[in-house]
């Protein structure tokens, strides 16, 4: 279990970034699902133990990895938003320097344990290419096999989906939810179909406070029967969305296709009924929330 306590985190400026998270985090993979700004990075840093927090508690297994760092790192897998690789090594060659790097310890040699991740992560077959001629796909499972070295506890992937297309994405998935079944993993997106698709509990986090902690079903069952999904056309769409709560707008065949959110159930002539998905909760619930709300005490301390 991962247990974040009245986490606080205020840069220069000063931003809060974190206005107090409290977490917990149990084995498997759970998701950390905001918009751009919303302190997702700045979470993820402090538990990689590259951030310190301005006050709060992180533990992982009893382990005080706010005090300790150093006790964490052995147990840790981290793959960041911006992963630097060296574009002219091999993947091999780039890995064996990543775990040189982490100090990962390998009773077969660490060429042999570098030749086992690759395998895990789908790679045996580019292992002598070089590093630039992988796709984002293939990059980013060369990051989940060093962050797998070492078989850490708590496996962190930050934004690990942005930029892969629709096929990468999948297989991506896959390799994750196989990792995450021996394991924590916390991913870290803005995409809620990474969400829909792995986490069977995430938190949602807005403007560095965690505004709710829910499931994919739960947070769908929680607006059962309130979604209707009609035409509006292009001239009458800025009066419509005067007058009704809109959760997805999208051009289908050229036309506006509008989903609005109606719990009393009077809606337009030619809305129809229909089920909820993830992406419309997410909306409501981005939209329930005020973005700015009084800071707690740690920060005016810090201020
Ligand atoms: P996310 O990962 O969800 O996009 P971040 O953790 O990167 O969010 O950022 C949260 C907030 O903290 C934003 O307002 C961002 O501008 C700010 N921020 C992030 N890093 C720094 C920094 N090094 N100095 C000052 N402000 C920062």
């Amino acid at each position: 279990m991962l247990t974040l306590r009245n986490l606080v985190k205020v840069y220069p400026g000063p931003v809060a970034a974190l206005r107090g998270v409290d977490l917990e985090i149990p084995r498997g993979m759970f998701g950390l699902l905001g918009p751009n700004g919303a302190g997702k990075s700045t979470l993820m840093k402090i538990l990689a133990g590259l951030l310190e927090p301005t006050s709060g508690e992180v533990t992982l297994e009893g382990m005080d990895l706010v005090r300790h760092p150093e006790q964490l790192r052995p147990h840790l897998g981290y793959l960041p938003q911006e992963f630097g690789f060296y574009p002219y090594l091999s993947g091999q060659d780039m890995l064996l320097y990543l775990l040189r790097l982490k100090g990962v310890s390998a009773p077969q040699g660490l060429p042999t344990l570098c030749a086992e991740l690759l395998e895990r992560v789908n790679l045996t077959f580019a292992a002598k290419r070089k590093v630039k001629e992988y796709s984002g796909g293939m990059r980013q499972r060369l990051g989940i096999a060093q962050a797998l070295a070492g078989n850490p506890k708590l496996i962190i992937v930050d934004e690990p989906t942005a930029g892969l297309d629709p096929e990468e994405r999948l297989r991506f998935y896959r390799l994750l939810a196989e990792v995450a079944s021996e394991r924590t993993v916390l991913l870290s997106t803005h995409i809620v179909e990474d969400v829909a698709m792995l986490c069977p509990r995430f938190a949602v986090i807005r403007a560095g406070r965690v505004v709710a902690i829910t499931s994919p079903t739960e947070a769908k069952a929680a607006i059962q029967g309130t979604l209707f999904e009609g035409s509006v056309p292009p001239a009458q769409m800025a009066a419509f969305q005067q007058a009704h709560r809109i959760t997805q707008a999208v051009l289908f065949e050229g036309r506006n296709r509008v989903r609005i959110h109606a719990p009393s159930g009077a809606v337009p002539a030619g809305f129809e009924h229909v089920p909820p998905t993830l992406e419309d909760a997410y909306h409501l619930l981005m939209r329930d929330v005020p973005a700015e709300s009084p800071a707690p005490a740690a920060l005016e301390v810090a201020r």
